[in-house]
């Protein structure tokens, strides 16, 4: 199988904070790929902006460098690596201030697509915002591109929405989350939407309850300052956690087109329960031996910012009455992976008598390390002696079904910068999404600050605090062992 590469009309891009950690791990590296695979024709232009002074040369050379570090596999195309070099350029420039931005504009070709991305603390969205519109690039062909967090409750996200609407219009907006440009999210909407086989189940009716896990092993090292004022549930629950429950929950869309897919998003959202106390658990990673635990971290003895939450959600609508959504997420836990396990109900009586075990039909969709989608089926184990079930999954981890192509399984951040470019917002968050999530969020972290609960600490290389267990015990359901 050969997958074709559909190559984008020619365009401009500027990655403010071209200079920054995100555009040397991530973005920078994303293009080169994109330029290895023959989707930038002739004329594309990319420019890093920042307030180091450097030439062309210069960034040229850190553009390598960060390829060279952060996808040692392409940077060893030299002939791709200088001919993607060739369209790369630098402007010094301050988002705070005039400098630069006439070079910048003079740089810019007036008739084509342009994408500004803000790849810079949040506090300087309003001024890139600014500049570019007193500068002449605000026009029908720019588009902008918006990194997390957007925001940190409602009032800030609004506010934001507001400065960007000045001058930007909703369909030149792209809000990035870029967990929605992970090939196993697009393909949860294939097997939901593309097969019959699963949406008549897709129900309160046969769906028992659904869990959704982002572990990581890292702690909050080098964000801690960030980290600290935000924590798990505005880092992590009310973006990407909350997205992948919109495509789980949502009705299907009439077609699959941008404002469509998000219309259905945002009624998940805004049929979510109000979140009671008891139903959300916040822990703090303590001491490993070597390690240091999240206060030491932070430097601060009484910060009661949580690196762990759990939480029970309920979406009150026809479909989903009855059946619970469990979310989890946190930072030093026992492996680092990020996973959907829709969990169907027992059959409704068993045959094979109690002796062939209770066995269930799960449906996992991993999104890290290994993206795929198993189906665990219930057999009979082989062999002679009786009727004894086992279940074993049905797997589609995409290494084996798509063969040579799934080596290079293209990386979030290449799909939705060229989604920019094609003008596809369909894996971008629109506003009325951002500000329903924030709405839903602030009163459960209101709630919490309110009574002043201090997170429980759990202990490193563990599932997180054992009361997140028992919130599911209680139920009568255990998650998933967080596997590696
Ligand atoms: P970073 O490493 O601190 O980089 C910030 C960039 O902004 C640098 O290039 C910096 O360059 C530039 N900058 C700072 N002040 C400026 C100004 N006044 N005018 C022009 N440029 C300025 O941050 P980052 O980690 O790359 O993160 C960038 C954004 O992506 C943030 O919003 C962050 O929340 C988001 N994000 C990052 C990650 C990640 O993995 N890093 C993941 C998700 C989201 P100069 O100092 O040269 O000006």
């Amino acid at each position: 199988m050969v997958s074709r590469v559909i190559p984008v009309d020619p365009f401009d891009l500027v990655v403010f904070g071209g200079t920054g950690d995100l555009a040397r791990r991530k973005i920078l590296p994303a293009l080169f790929r994109r330029f290895c695979a023959g989707q930038m024709e002739q004329g594309a232009r990319i420019v890093g902006a920042a307030r180091t002074e450097m030439d062309d040369a210069a960034y040229r050379f850190f553009v390598r460098e960060a390829i060279g570090e952060f996808d040692a596999a392409h940077a060893r195309d030299q002939e791709n690596l200088a001919a993607f070099l060739n369209i790369v350029h630098y402007v010094t420039l301050d988002a705070r201030g005039n400098t630069g931005w006439k070079a910048l504009a003079g740089l810019i070709s007036p008739n084509r697509v342009k994408a500004f991305y803000f790849s810079v603390g949040p506090s300087l969205f309003g001024d890139l915002a600014e500049r570019l519109y007193e500068f002449g690039m605000a026009d029908g062909q720019a588009r902008i591109v918006v990194e997390k967090p957007f925001g940190r409750d409602l009032s800030s996200a609004k506010a934001l929405n507001a400065t960007l609407s000045k001058h930007f219009d909703e369909s030149q907006i792209y809000r990035i989350d870029h967990y929605l440009g992970k090939e196993t999210v697009q393909n949860l909407m294939a097997v939901r939407f593309g097969n019959m086989l699963f949406e008549p189940l897709w129900n309160s009716q046969y769906v028992d309850h659904i869990q959704i896990t982002v572990a990581e092993t890292v702690g909050v090292a080098g964000r801690e300052e960030y980290y600290d004022r935000s924590g798990a549930m505005r880092d992590m629950l009310q973006n990407h956690l909350m997205q992948l429950l919109c495509l789980i929950a949502m009705e299907p869309p009439a077609k699959f087109e941008p404002d469509a897919v998000r219309d259905e998003k945002l009624k998940v959202i805004r049929a979510l329960d109000p979140v009671e106390g008891h139903d959300i658990v916040r822990g703090q990673y303590g001491a490993d031996e070597d390690k240091p635990s999240y206060l030491e971290h932070v430097g601060d003895p009484y910060s009661t910012t949580e690196s762990f939450v759990a939480i029970k959600a309920r979406i009150s609508n026809w479909r989903w009455a009855g059946t619970p959504f469990y979310l989890r997420t946190g930072k030093r836990l026992k492996a680092r992976t990020s996973e959907i396990a829709v969990v169907f109900k027992d059959a409704p009586h068993s045959i094979f008598g109690a002796e062939a075990g209770r066995h269930r039909n799960i449906l996992t969709i991993v999104l890290q390390p290994n993206e795929g989608i198993e189906l665990g089926v219930t057999i009979k184990e082989p062999g002679p002696g009786g009727m004894r079930l086992i279940d074993v999954p049905l797997d589609m981890s995409f290494a084996e079904a798509l063969g040579p192509d799934a080596e290079h399984v293209p990386d979030a951040y290449e799909r939705l910068i060229m989604d920019v470019i094609r003008g596809n917002q369909t894996l971008f968050m629109r506003c009325d999404e951002v500000e329903a999530a924030w709405a839903w969020t602030d009163p459960v972290i209101a709630s919490w600050e309110k009574r002043g609960d201090r997170p429980l600490v759990y202990d490193s290389g563990s599932s997180g605090p054992v009361e997140a267990l028992a919130l599911m015990h209680r139920d009568g359901r255990r998650w998933r062992e967080i596997r590696k």
